[in-house]
């Protein structure tokens, strides 16, 4: 007996792998993107609350409370918002609707880790288009990702604000893809669950541009500290929805009532209690610690604009031995890259305490070969 060719997407996944290890050698884990913090209290009552009273099947398009209030955030009507068991299954429903054996998606490099697999398992083929990286950052090329399309290109996926790279794109650039997506007629996914986590200007959305293909996907796990709620949503064109609403039956039917009544009201307080601002603040302070305490170990290092990710080159090093010998976990670039990752590339995840970060910076100043050190100078975190 042999399981099905498909299940070679069933490769395991780098992410939980070094959490293991980290628990295991008691390394800080700055791999994985998960918060340190608890959830704001708001969201932990509104769900006690909705334990013992909200406890059923909720429809599959999602509870009509969870659907208003997004409805209202987005300026759109509830009929154009559908509520999944986190981006991850929003992003599975969107591939296995919108493309097809035969199809191209144009992906950019470096991607998230589940567009290949969502792109493969509705028999897709995925086109990469590679940002550029050069000393200021990672850059997109428009006349690239324009010459990545063909006659069999029918959707492309975005992510912004971008993980692992923390770019946020400009209004000039998602026009761009917009005007390229009207000229080629093809579908737009805007995976904007770091939509909050911004340290500039607030970023623009993707679907302003071109709301009648945009999909736009997003995540209360992401925007409320609370990865392991499993709660996302697609909004989009209002047409599509019912049909997307009736894919996501077959995957987990609805994603957990108490949870989805909870979020409905914990957005709400979050915007009325400018619950945004303060984790955006607290995010700033915590990036500019890792930041200033990896330049201080002479490390290049790419400042994101937005996201908890941040990435730094640690030359000579891999991740399996950083972890067992400087005990800090982080995620190689090679999670993020089909082949042929930029060297000594690295992802650090800050949405852990200062603490931590703080310890990884001391820990990572007794292993890594720094200038400073070589010169016999002091390493200060
Ligand atoms: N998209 C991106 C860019 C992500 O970083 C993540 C989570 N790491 C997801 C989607 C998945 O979000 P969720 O936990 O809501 O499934």
């Amino acid at each position: 007996m042999r399981l099905h060719p498909r299940t070679e997407a069933a490769k395991e996944s780098i992410f939980p792998r070094m959490s293991q290890l980290a628990q295991r050698l008691g390394a800080v884990n700055l791999g994985q993107g998960f918060p340190s913090n608890p959830p704001p209290p708001f969201l932990l009552e509104a769900v006690r609350r909705a334990l013992g009273r909200q406890d059923q099947y909720a429809p599959p398009a999602g509870l009509p409370a969870l659907r208003e209030a997004l409805a209202e955030e987005f300026a759109v009507e509830p009929e154009s918002v559908v509520v999944t068991s986190g981006a991850t299954e929003a992003l599975y429903v969107l591939l296995q609707s919108l493309v097809g054996p035969g199809d191209e998606v144009v992906v950019l490099e470096p991607f998230f880790d589940v567009y290949l697999p969502d792109a493969f398992l509705a028999g897709a083929e995925a086109r990469l288009v590679r940002l550029d990286l050069t000393p200021e950052g990672f850059r997109l090329d428009l006349s690239a990702l324009q010459g990545a399309l063909t006659p069999r290109t029918r959707a492309l996926l975005l992510n912004t604000p971008m993980n692992p790279t923390g770019l946020v794109f400009k209004e000039r650039e998602l026009e761009a893809i917009a005007r390229l997506a009207q000229k080629h007629d093809l579908f737009l996914i805007s995976d904007e669950v770091y939509d909050e986590l911004y340290y500039g200007e607030r970023p623009r959305r993707l679907r302003e541009f071109a709301p009648e293909r945009t999909f736009t996907v997003g995540s209360a796990g992401k925007r409320l500290e609370a990865t392991g709620y499993r709660v996302g949503w697609i909004v989009g064109p209002k047409e599509f929805m019912p049909r997307l609403a009736g894919m996501r039956q077959w995957t987990s039917f609805s994603a957990p009532t108490p949870l989805q009544a909870g979020v409905a009201e914990a957005l709400r307080v979050a915007r009325q209690e400018g619950f945004y601002e303060a984790l955006r603040e607290s995010y700033r302070k915590r990036r500019d610690l890792l930041a200033q305490g990896l330049r201080a170990l002479g490390l290049r290092i790419y400042v994101p604009e937005g996201t908890y990710f941040l990435m730094a080159e640690l030359p000579g090093w891999d991740a399996f031995r950083l972890v067992e010998e400087a005990r800090v976990a982080l995620i190689p670039a090679s999670a993020f890259y089909r082949e042929d990752p930029p060297k000594d590339l690295f992802r650090f995840a800050f949405c852990k305490s200062e603490e931590e970060l703080s310890l990884a910076l001391e820990r990572l100043a007794f292993v890594v070969n720094s200038p400073r050190e070589a010169q016999g100078g002091a390493v200060s975190g």
